[in-house]
């Protein structure tokens, strides 16, 4: 694998995780070790551990601007928060059997929702159009009487569209008061700013994941707005306060909340990475034919983008890269054998012949520009020696075959 200069690879793959800060991790590592006792014991050495959750709390608390640091949970990463949110609403309000959500959630609420179905509930998932937005009046028609939450993603993590969750929270909350409004913003938060006191008024449960903001993984939250109708979804002991049992992480809680601190200093990086992020696209628009970025005219997140390269596969994108020491995403799910496109740039309409060649770069606040360039430099390469082996394209006028359409919905028939 060809290194960079100092001999590291190129990480451009964010989304997926950060890099543990070295300030998380030093915050962390006495409560692997000296601090090592049960924050629910009696004797005083556990008040350090005790009181470092509390801290914790308080910095997660004002990331997000809620009110009280009483809303805050701590759970054991996202998909925990999702689960404990949609099935925890669900049983403190049995009277209400549907459920609203979209057609681009992250596995960790999408297949919630179809085990939901299996046992019995009403799933609507709305649809998204080529940009990769919701209609709202698409959202206001779905809500039906018995509908218990609507659960709406903040930010995408495969394209990087932002859902405008004031808005569509206020919606929901116009049509009935009683529907909780939960949103997965694990890909937001530490991003771009929130104020759930402020901004986001109508949101009831947030949830988010620590190790997408430099925190530790195994480690996340939830935000559960006083006074909504939910119940827990950890059955056990009485830690935090009987809602999620479980002997706390502790040196995990304390990495988030240091990550939440540190997030908050930082947001002054949104425009130095929208900018990062922009001239990618320029140079990569420019410099290769036939390629575009998925959701371009929505609001997206400052650290990602989505191509989609026409005639070529994502896999063998990612594979190129990684030799030239770039690590990426693609957006296709092969991971169960199918090579089928992503649920997400299906959901978009992203024609077959695209969204099989998406490619996901995702930047941190640790993203250099000269790392943002060694990609603007090798990938034009690498896609036209890809197209060159590729029966789609056409080597002597460098565009796709003539006859191309016809080719492909012959061979995917
Ligand atoms: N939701 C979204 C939007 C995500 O991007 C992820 C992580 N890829 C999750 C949920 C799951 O988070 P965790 O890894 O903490 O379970």
């Amino acid at each position: 694998m060809v290194k960079t200069m100092d001999n590291k690879s190129v990480y451009l793959d964010n989304n997926a995780t950060t890099a543990l800060a070295q300030e998380v991790l030093e915050a962390m590592l006495p409560y692997l070790r000296e601090q090592f006792y049960n924050p629910s014991s009696s004797y005083p050495e556990a008040k350090g551990p005790r009181d470092a959750i509390e801290a914790a709390r308080e910095s997660v608390a004002r990331l997000l601007g809620a009110g009280a640091k009483s809303e805050i949970l701590f759970t054991s990463g996202a998909t925990e928060a999702n689960n404990a949110a949609l099935w925890g609403v669900l049983r403190a309000n049995p009277d209400r059997r549907h459920i609203v959500t979209t057609q681009v959630e992250h596995p960790a609420v999408l297949e919630v929702t179809k085990e939901l179905e299996r046992n019995g509930y009403r799933v609507t998932r709305l649809g998204v159009d080529r940009d990769g937005t919701l209609d709202k009046v698409e959202l206001l028609q779905a809500i039906e009487k018995d509908t218990a939450i609507v659960s709406i993603m903040h930010g995408n993590n495969e394209t990087g569209v932002i859902f405008p969750i004031a808005e569509l929270s206020r919606i929901v909350k116009a049509v009935d008061s009683k529907v909780v409004f939960h949103t997965d913003a694990t890909q937001t938060v530490g991003k771009i700013p929130l104020n759930l006191t402020k901004g986001l008024p109508d949101v009831d449960i947030l949830t988010l994941s620590a190790h997408k903001l430099h925190g530790p993984k195994g480690t996340g939250a939830m935000f559960v707005r006083r006074g909504v109708r939910w119940r827990p979804w950890l059955i056990g002991g009485h830690q935090e306060r009987s809602r999620r049992a479980g002997t706390e992480n502790v040196a995990g809680i304390v990495g988030l909340g240091v990550a939440a601190r540190l997030a908050m200093h930082n947001f002054v990086q949104e425009t130095r990475l929208k900018l990062l992020r922009d001239k990618l696209e320029a140079a990569i628009l420019e410099a290769i034919p036939n390629v575009f970025v998925n959701g371009q005219n929505a609001e997206r997140l400052p650290n990602t983008t989505s191509f989609a390269f026409e005639y070529v596969e994502g896999e063998s994108i990612l594979l190129a890269l990684s030799d030239a020491g770039i690590c990426a995403s693609s957006g296709s799910a092969c991971t169960s054998g199918s090579l089928d496109p992503s649920h997400v740039l299906k959901a978009m309409h992203i024609p077959f012949s695209a969204a099989h060649g998406s490619l996901r770069i995702s930047t941190s606040r640790y993203t250099t520009e000269a790392e943002v360039q060694r990609l603007i430099d090798v990938l034009p390469g690498i896609i036209s020696s890809l197209r060159r082996i590729s029966p789609y394209w056409d080597n002597e006028t460098n565009a796709p075959r003539a006859d191309v359409d016809v080719f492909v919905q012959e061979k995917y028939r």
